[in-house]
């Protein structure tokens, strides 16, 4: 499908994020004014509530977009959410006759704050990407225990909180944390000193489920995705992972980008994982192409500095999709509810450039990286900023993600201090 036309201009250029083709749905706010939900086209976003109120959306007897978020769109289902992207282009096509009365409820992207897009209702986050696992596993294990000897088989994950969920601009303070070095004696109450990305997608749950759902269905189930950056204190982590995982490591922020980009939007790039290693049971086989074709990419800035380009890879580089992780999570009869945000585990290529995480891309801070402003990097430091960026080429037009963005405040002082 080429590029559909708007009569907002700059929707229509090859490159802008934010054409008629993508419609991504956020909640948003003006000076002075409350949060309201919100379509991206082009430069300007659509105040959907004021558009449903003034009877130019019109999908249920009660308002879907009262309330600023979009769990209420995705309670409805399939049939609705696929009604609402139809009065959305309509209104917003070239030569639309509604111009008149859409025109008016434009407001400009740059005058908008944006705000989380929906209510999180639990946080799941998986270890999914093999270039990463494998990366990790050898610095950790070397090279012939990499792999733990149930990774080729199921999509491992944790439970993650959904209260430390952010939206794109929120600043993430460095945790303190219990951390012990190989060479220490004894652990140690400090600052993290190794804090760290995670660049990840987000999958959002718009149908829940009450039980096992076949990986076609668990992709039925999905209605969105997000780019997700799950910070991560490394030398907390390293301390405590075994033998239930991350816990206190992950807890600190995971920061998403403030659009939700439709599974609509996202259907001309779909692609099949890479081949499988080994057979996997029938439960979690692919039924289909369930990846995409998603370019992404991470910046860093230091403190007044302008920002590097530190990492370069593809959502397709996943070993498991998001369906086949929802599959996966419903196994066991755990009910997924709307709103459920479903991590896709570190997304790293093979090559050095495209590795996801600083701990990768240092090598565990044995090669330290150096950015375009001369700085050098094994992790974090105070004030720096770190920006995840996706986007799916299309004919002659881009399905672009929103940046997310987070800067690295320092560690406040011991709070047990007295
Ligand atoms: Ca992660």
């Amino acid at each position: 499908m080429p590029l559909m036309k708007s009569w907002v201009d700059s929707a229509n250029s090859p490159d802008h994020p934010f054409p008629l083709n993508n419609l991504p749905y956020g909640v948003f706010s003006t000076e002075g004014g409350e949060p309201r939900c919100g379509v991206a086209i082009g430069d300007m976003i659509l105040d959907v509530t004021a558009a449903e109120a003034e009877g130019l959306i019109a999908l249920s007897d009660a308002p879907l977009f009262d309330v600023p978020l979009w769990n209420e769109l995705m309670e409805e289902g399939p049939a609705v959410w696929a009604a609402l992207r139809e009065q959305l282009t309509m209104l917003l096509a070239e030569g639309a006759e509604a111009r008149h009365k859409v025109e008016p409820l434009l407001v400009p992207q740059a005058d908008a704050q944006m705000h989380m897009p929906f209510a999180v209702s639990e946080f799941t986050d998986f270890y999914a990407g093999k270039h990463h696992a494998m990366n990790v596993g050898t610095m950790f294990r070397g090279p012939e225990n990499a792999l733990p000897p149930n990774w080729l088989h199921i999509p491992i994950g944790y439970n993650g909180r959904a209260s430390s969920v952010v939206v794109s601009g929120t600043d993430v303070r460095r945790p303190w944390g219990q951390l012990k070095g190989p060479n220490d004696n004894k652990p140690r109450w400090a600052p993290c000193a190794r804090f760290d990305i995670e660049l990840e997608m987000g999958a959002i749950v718009g149908t829940p489920s009450d039980g096992p759902i076949t990986v076609q269905e668990a992709d039925d189930h999905i209605f969105g995705y997000v780019l997700l950056n799950d910070w991560s204190a490394r030398d907390i982590q390293a301390w405590e992972y075994q033998p239930l995982g991350p816990f206190q490591a992950k807890a600190t922020a995971t920061s998403i980008s403030p659009w939700i980009v439709t599974k609509a939007a996202l259907e001309p790039f779909r692609c099949d994982t890479p081949e499988r290693e080994v057979e996997l049971l029938d439960h979690l086989k692919d039924r289909g192409p369930m990846l995409y074709d998603i370019d992404l990419s991470v910046t860093m800035a230091p403190e007044g500095k302008e920002a590097s380009t530190i990492a370069r890879t593809n959502y397709k580089e996943m070993y498991y999709s998001s369906a086949q992780q929802l599959a996966h999570h419903a196994t066991a009869g755990s009910p997924m509810n709307v709103g459920d945000l479903l991590g896709s585990g570190t997304i790293s290529g093979p090559e050095k450039h495209e590795r996801g995480s600083l701990l990768e891309l240092s090598w565990g801070g044995k090669e330290p990286i150096t950015l375009e402003t001369g700085e050098t990097r094994s992790f974090i430091e105070d004030g720096d900023t770190l920006t995840l960026k996706g986007a799916a080429k299309g004919d002659g037009y881009t399905i672009g993600f929103g940046d997310c963005v987070g800067k690295v405040l320092p560690a406040l002082d011991d709070p047990f201090a007295r």
